[in-house]
């Protein structure tokens, strides 16, 4: 192996994979040993041989051909076939990448053929009763091994299907059962949990019986940690219907561990003693269900808690409003950001980040909307009367593209003594707008032919196109904070916002600067000419009543 040339054949060479190189004229132009072996012929006579002769014209036309020509046209192909090697036939997983050898097109599809013949010959031997608890038919332990294995290889080669969760569930009172009703009630029942899950699951999923009382689920194609939750539950609820034996109900007391692969392991001794010890720590800390991973387990069952916790918090008057000044270069009030908080019992606090995105999943976001914007208008209908203030309020997204938002802002509108829209401005982020722009655009234009001022929040985060923004009928910009906050001793932050004003100033649209902190941000936004200010140097968002002493007392400074 003198040059790198050789050092590649060798390679190439002893691969596994079967490898070829093919060319514009559909002809074999590099194969490596194995392609060879395969198909039972020496290099001589597949070299420069068309793939037509090799593979037959039939199954060139219908299958390898247009996956070459997708390949040539520029695109990345992995699929999987069944190909005749000699005698035998092979499950093939192959994957054509596009190859460039000279200048910029594509010359050349590089093949490589992964045999997964093995993977395809266990699925079928599992259809044998080997692999079947005889009690109850499902499939035994040993498929468990088996099948996991296998979930977990494909998922390492997945691009979307990385995530695969693995749940044990306990049936607690399982001997008990045994023991009352007899065995054979015992494992009916068991059977019929099994059914029972099953009914729970798509058809990707499995069910195993792990051991004596307890039933493995396998979770293919999992998108996000909260779906294994959401199916323990419903599996919970489906097999904890009682049965009723003559005069006995009989309930089975379930719980479940859930383990998530590949964090929680990634094969099967190590996913298996993960999802264990979670169904040992349910059963410790008498959970109906347990995640392995504590971080997860702690978030989500905080975002099923207030999920369910907000149907109340309306109801209860849980949510207040606060409000944070927006002012103009002498530090005067010149209008107000309605935030709005949750007042939380155990709690305390809670932030809107936390909660608007819960709110908007849910759709109690509708009822949240109309009344944040009920309560903000009676409280700038009298704040704009005695201090002529107005205020702007956040719009969620599924809010702002909601068909009925002109009419619940005529009625808030209505219901605080006929205020006009000019005190009450309305907040939508970039990026929101960005994912349907014609739509956010026909939206703006038939709110601000209502007489309502639009702002876009979060400017420069989205990712717009200068050419977009150009012409977005905003009437107020308001900066991201994350643009000044280096202002002082990052030369390019002075650039971008320098850009920034002189877009604002060229197509007459106001600019509002957020999150303004300190005295030195603020003497720079003033030099460069910038008139409006929202942020902790001047006050934090505050409730009504401290607001209203704000409003109250004249500037500090
Ligand atoms: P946003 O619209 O960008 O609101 C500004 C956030 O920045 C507020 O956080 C405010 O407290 C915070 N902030 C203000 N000045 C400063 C500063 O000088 N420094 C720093 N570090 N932060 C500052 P908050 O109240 O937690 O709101 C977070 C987000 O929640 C808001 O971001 C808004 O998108 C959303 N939100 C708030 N209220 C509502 C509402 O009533 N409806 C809807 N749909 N969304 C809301
Ligand atoms: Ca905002």
């Amino acid at each position: 192996m003198g040059n790198s040339e050789n050092l590649y054949e060798y390679i190439i060479n002893t691969a596994s994979d079967m490898i070829t190189l093919i060319g514009r004229d559909y002809r074999y132009k590099v194969v490596n040993d194995s392609y060879c072996t395969g198909k039972n012929l020496s290099r001589g006579e597949i070299l420069n041989a068309s793939v037509a002769e090799i593979w037959g014209e039939e199954k060139f036309n219908s299958v390898i051909k247009p996956y070459l020509d997708r390949c040539f046209a520029g695109e990345e192909v992995h699929y999987v076939e069944r190909f005749e090697f000699g005698l035998s036939w092979r499950y093939v997983h192959v994957s054509y990448y596009p190859y460039k050898m000279k200048d910029n097109d594509i010359s050349h599809v590089l093949v490589f053929n992964h045999d997964i013949t093995k993977l395809g010959e266990i699925e079928s031997r599992l259809l044998n009763y080997e692999f079947r608890d005889l009690v109850t038919g499902l499939f035994n332990n040993r498929s468990l091994e088996i099948i996991l294995d296998m979930e977990l290889e494909k998922a390492k080669r997945s691009k979307t299907e990385k995530n695969k969760a693995l749940l044990i569930l306990s049936v607690n009172n399982y001997q008990c059962i045994s023991l009352e009703q007899g065995i054979t009630i015992g494992n009916m029942l068991l059977e019929n949990t099994g059914i029972r899950i099953k009914d729970c699951l798509r058809t990707t999923d499995y069910v195993f019986r792990f051991n004596g009382s307890e039933l493995a689920v396998l979770l293919t194609g999992i998108k996000d940690v909260e779906e294994p939750v959401i199916v323990a539950q419903k599996i919970l609820n489906a097999v904890t219907v009682p049965y009723r034996n003559k005069e006995d109900t009989i309930c089975m007391n379930c719980s479940i561990g859930i383990a998530i692969s590949p964090e929680d392991g990634q094969d099967y001794n190590s996913l298996v003693s993960s999802a264990s010890k979670a169904l040992a720590a349910a059963l410790h800390e008498g959970r109906e269900f347990r995640l392995f991973d504590n971080k997860v387990q702690n978030k989500i069952i905080t975002r099923i808690q207030m999920r369910n916790e907000l149907h109340r918090a309306i109801d209860q008057k849980e949510f207040e409003l606060y409000y944070q000044p927006i002012v103009d270069e002498r530090r005067r009030i010149c209008g107000c950001e309605t935030l709005v908080r949750w007042n939380h019992p155990e709690r305390g606090l809670v932030g809107p980040s936390e909660f608007i995105p819960l709110a908007e999943e849910t759709g109690i976001i509708s009822a949240l909307s109309k009344w944040i914007l009920f309560e903000t208008s009676k409280q700038i209908s009298s704040w704009s009367r005695d201090y002529g203030i107005y205020t702007s309020v956040n719009l969620a997204a599924r809010e702002y593209a909601n068909d009925d938002l002109p009419a619940v802002l005529e009625a808030a509108l209505a219901q605080a003594g006929d205020l006009s829209p000019e005190y009450l401005h309305l907040e939508i982020t970039e990026s929101e707008t960005m994912k349907d722009p014609d739509q956010a655009i026909m939206r703006m234009n038939q709110l601000r032919d209502r007489g309502f001022q639009i702002y876009m929040d979060d400017f420069g985060t989205g990712h717009s196109s200068l050419c977009y923004l150009k012409n977005i009928p905003a009437d107020v910009l308001k900066l991201d904070k994350s643009f000044i906050d280096d202002l002082h001793h990052e030369p390019d932050s002075l650039s971008f916002l320098k850009m920034i004003i002189h877009l604002a100033d060229n197509r007459r649209k106001n600019l509002i600067i957020e999150g303004v902190e300190t005295e030195e941000q603020l003497d720079i936004l003033i030099r460069e000419g910038c008139n409006r200010f929202q942020g902790f140097l001047f006050s934090e968002p505050l409730r009504a009543g401290e607001f209203e002493k704000l409003l109250k007392a004249p500037p500090a400074h």
